[in-house]
């Protein structure tokens, strides 16, 4: 799986990043970014896009297909 946040749309919420703290952190300005995109279950990393109340995290297959949303 690949991840693709929109950062242009990331309020820095971090709903990300409690739901998967292994594949989501902030950084100093409370900007999202990807740690590992494997580090979680897809399933787990799904629930984490879904939660996200900025709609800013989008979910593509090994083939670069998006997959979500
Ligand atoms: S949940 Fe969405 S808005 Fe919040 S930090 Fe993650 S990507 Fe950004």
């Amino acid at each position: 799986m690949q991840i693709r946040i929109l950062h242009n749309e990331c309020c820095g919420h971090g709903e990300c990043n409690l739901i998967a703290p292994d594949v989501f952190t902030l950084d100093v300005r409370n900007r999202c970014m990807v740690l590992d995109p494997e580090a979680d279950t897809p399933e787990k990393v799904r629930e984490a896009a879904e939660a996200c109340p900025c709609a800013a995290i989008v979910l593509m297959n090994d083939d670069g297909d998006e997959i979500y949303p």
